[in-house]
């Protein structure tokens, strides 16, 4: 099988049916994009930036920022590469920035609302990042955005860093692409509304499952209710991806269920743009993508979402028809 896959490296991700997709890595630090380019991987679908921050003993330069994103992105060579800004809190510290104590980290201070709260760490990494657009086809994606008012906030500091980027370098950071991860119940209901102002949405499904069951996403006492193929869940997905769509937008995945084997013929079925996951995924989802049908995929999504009540009803169903 791996020596199969090894033979799609330089393939694109189409389906049985022709219809073309994009198969993306999520990475951690510049010093995975060897195994990106290995993967053949069309995109960076998610650049966690959080380890800049995390793997150092004070916050990261703007110049140590820029080093990094233009690394990623010259490696890329005009292929997409979507920065999500720093996700920092829940389970992921900073020694160096003292934040309170929090009875509930995950619903605590944390990502986009930090950002928001300390403008100088955010607007050091937004001129990181415009400066680094000069380099390849960077997109920028805010990471827990709850509120259309949180979006809003955040693309005006993007703006007024811009323009003042711009007195220098006229035109710089024009072509950047904005969009939110959906993570949070409340933005992934909302998605039609978002859609309007966005220009993507990544679906986190790693964050989506926990808040949307309310089960921490860690804890092996509450793991059962961690259900990726829950009719409630899938019901949500395609909202979003609709509602990316309406407006002609693109609906991507970045969390751990965009390269799960199970969920891949759903959410081909349901259109999903672009699939982001560990570079050790990307051929085995890529030789799963080209061995189905999204005509076929999307006839089983109207029976399952018509049908099923449970998760495992869902599995099987879907096993089931592909069965076939
Ligand atoms: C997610 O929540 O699905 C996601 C991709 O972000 P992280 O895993 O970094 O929280
Ligand atoms: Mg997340």
């Amino acid at each position: 099988e791996q020596a199969e896959w090894a033979k799609l490296v330089d393939e694109p991700s189409v389906s049985k049916d022709g219809k073309q997709f994009e198969i993306a890595a999520n990475i951690g630090t510049p010093a995975d994009m060897d195994d990106v380019l290995k993967a053949g991987a069309e995109a960076v679908g998610l650049f966690r930036t959080e380890f800049l921050y995390m793997d150092s003993d004070a916050l990261p330069t703007e110049d140590q920022q820029f080093s990094a994103y233009k690394k990623v992105v010259e490696t890329m060579a005009g292929k997409p590469v979507v920065i999500r800004t720093m996700d920092i809190g829940g389970d992921k510290p900073l020694p160096y920035l003292p934040l309170p104590e929090e009875m509930n980290p995950f619903l605590g201070y944390r990502a986009i609302r930090i950002s928001l709260d300390r403008q100088n760490i955010f607007r050091t990494q937004l001129r990181a990042l415009i400066r680094a657009s000069q380099f390849g086809q960077l997109r920028i994606m805010f990471p827990m955005i709850a509120t259309l008012d949180e979006f809003r906030e955040a693309k005006k500091v993007f703006m007024e860093e811009k323009q003042n980027l711009q007195k220098e370098t006229p035109g710089i950071g024009d072509d950047i692409k904005l969009g939110i991860m959906i993570e949070i119940p409340a933005a992934a209901i909302f998605a039609d509304q978002f859609a309007k102002e966005v220009d993507f949405f990544s679906i986190g499904t790693n964050d989506l499952i926990q808040y949307s069951f309310a089960a921490d996403r860690g804890n092996d006492a509450v793991s059962y209710l961690y259900q990726p193929l829950n009719p409630a869940l899938l019901r949500l997905i395609k909202h979003v991806i609709d509602s990316a769509h309406a407006e002609g937008k693109i609906a991507a995945m970045c969390g751990e269920m965009a390269g799960d084997q199970r969920a891949l013929p759903l959410l081909l079925g349901m259109g999903l743009d672009e699939y982001s996951m560990s570079a050790s995924s990307i051929l085995r989802s890529r030789s799963q993508m080209r061995s189905l049908t999204t005509t076929e995929c999307a006839a089983i999504v109207d029976e399952v979402l018509a049908k099923c009540q449970t998760a495992s009803e869902v599995e099987k169903l879907v096993n089931e028809r592909l069965a076939k």
